[in-house]
């Protein structure tokens, strides 16, 4: 993966993350915070995408504005490096998979689709994904996926809408559907390329 640098982050959330990473993304812009379980997984997830320990480090310490340096430094920062394999077991961990979000962990942190209610799935699709194309007629598909539980279904019906220049309906992401937030934006950016 080529390297991505800390400032490219929020431009990128906006064109290629799945409505999972979106979400922990816009908390944390909104916040200047994000929970134990959250930071590990959009930080496992940005690993994977390509930031390094360098870029991560930058990328959380300007998300939390509203620490010291000091504070980031005694809190955050080897908790970073940990999980880039460089403290501790010094472990090579992998960013979770839609399985994993959907079955595991606190439900804030889960798979949008399957914890949202369906007024707030709706808004959420329609402010993160129209400026893609996603329209309201586009709606019934994806919640009728949703409310047979196939989650994974209609995340991967919106990534075909949002990429229609490229994909029509059933090519999905890269001929599968989606299995993993990183196939997902990883296939996104290598359709912009
Ligand atoms: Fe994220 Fe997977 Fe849910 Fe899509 S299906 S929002 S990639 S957990």
């Amino acid at each position: 993966t080529d390297e991505i640098k800390a400032e490219m982050v929020d431009g990128m959330a906006k064109k290629h993350f799945p409505l999972c990473m979106r979400t922990l993304h816009e908390s944390l812009q909104r916040d200047n915070h994000l929970k134990h379980f959250g930071r590990l997984q959009y930080g496992l997830f940005l690993k994977v995408l390509g930031l390094s320990v360098e870029e991560a480090v930058a990328f959380w310490r300007k998300s939390f504005s509203r620490i010291t340096d000091d504070k980031f430094n005694k809190e955050y920062k080897y908790n970073i490096r940990h999980s880039y394999g460089l403290e501790g077991k010094r472990a090579n961990y992998p960013a979770k998979s839609c399985l994993q979000i959907l079955t595991g962990g606190p439900s804030e942190y889960g798979c949008p689709y399957r914890t949202f209610s369906p007024e707030n799935l709706q808004a959420a699709l329609l402010s993160s994904y129209s400026q893609q194309g996603l329209r309201s007629v586009d709606l019934p598909e994806i919640m009728a996926a949703v409310k047979s539980s196939h989650f994974h279904v209609a995340c991967t019906r919106v990534f075909e809408i949002t990429h229609s220049a490229d994909v029509r309906k059933g090519d999905g992401v890269g001929g599968e559907s989606v299995t993993h937030p990183n196939q997902y934006a990883a296939r996104s950016i290598e359709l912009e390329k």
